[in-house]
Formats: structure tokens, sequence, C-alpha cells
């Protein structure tokens, strides 16, 4: 009686294992093999905007599959340009030349003219009163000088 229970227990354990393995496979075999697979997609930057040209974001699942509608552009991120800096210094007699760099991307360069320096005022008065003085003499130098 004892050896018969024990084989009805063994029994019974065989067959849970059975209907499980029986309730699981359908589903191991799904998931292997894929038939009513649903694609997740996940955003991938294919290819790296720059400062001038546009990148690309595409949705690809796991299985290799890109969502095609679902491309986007990645706008250029533009210049990212450093301070300026003094390449040739202005004067009163020749312009002046300053450049920037892209901190993005040091090949990108910028450059800008800096106009002449103008004389300061107070020599600018100076010019003024010494044309002045000059008229004047010339108008003095007339009277006594006259034919
Ligand atoms: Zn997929
Ligand atoms: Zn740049």
């Amino acid at each position: 009686m004892k050896h018969c229970k024990r084989s009805i227990a063994l029994l019974l354990a065989a067959v849970t294992a059975l209907l499980c393995l029986a309730c699981c496979l359908p589903a191991f075999a799904e998931s292997s093999d894929d038939p009513e697979h649903e694609h997740n997609y996940v955003a991938v930057t294919v290819i790296k905007a720059t400062c001038t040209e546009p990148g690309l974001r595409r949705y690809i699942c796991g299985c290799g599959d890109v969502d095609e509608t679902r491309d986007e552009e990645i706008p250029a991120t533009g210049h990212r340009w450093g301070p300026w800096t003094t390449v040739v210094e202005a004067t009163t007699e020749q312009e002046g030349l300053k450049e920037r760099t892209c901190i993005n991307d040091p090949s990108h360069k910028d450059y800008k003219k800096v106009p002449k320096v103008e004389p300061s005022s107070f020599s600018l008065f100076f010019q003024k009163l010494l044309a002045r003085l000059k008229g004047l003499w010339d108008r003095i130098f007339a009277l006594f000088y006259r034919d």
C-alpha cells in the first residue's frame, strides 16, 4: 500500500510536469520563432547632425526592421563660436583682423575686419586748431605781402 501511494504521487508529479510543459512550450515557440512578433522601435541616431548639415534619426526594432515613416531629420546644430581673437591689430593707418573658431569643429573659422582706429578727439582738436591757425597766418601773410 505504501508503494502504491508513492507511485501515485510520482504519477501526479509527472502529469503536472507534462501539463506545465504543454502549457509553456507554445510560449517558448512563439518567442523564438516569433510569428506574431511585435516590433518595438527605438530611436537611433543614424547620421549625426553637424554645424551645417542635418542628421537623421530612425526608429529601428531589435529584429532589424526600420519604421521609415517615422524617420526624423535632426536639424543642423549651427556653429558654436568661441571668443574673437585679434590676428592683426588695427591702427590709424590700416584695418585690423579678428578671428574666431568653432567649438564643434576647429576647422570652421570666422573672420571680421576691424576698422582703422580713429584719431583721438584730442588730436582731432589740435589738427583743427592748427588748420585754423594756418588759415589765419595765411591771411596775415597776404595782408603784408600784397602786390
Ligand atoms: Zn521587430
Ligand atoms: Zn562649426
